[in-house]
């Protein structure tokens, strides 16, 4: 099952998500998409884990 991640799960009003076949991959491109759309140029461990907390599974 692909897994699939909303950035306004983490609390941002934006409309963007990410679909990827690994939770894995999706972690990168997450990053990409914060800091150029939401000037996070550096993650904290907090965020990191929200945002893999927010990463889900298709069902
Ligand atoms: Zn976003």
């Amino acid at each position: 099952m692909p897994f699939s991640y909303r950035c306004k799960d983490i609390g941002y009003d934006c409309s963007f998500e990410f679909r990827a076949k690994e939770k894995k991959d999706l972690l990168p491109r997450i990053k990409i998409h914060t800091k150029y759309a939401h000037n996070v140029f550096e993650m904290s461990p907090d965020m990191i884990k929200k945002v893999e907390d927010a990463c889900r599974e298709d069902l």
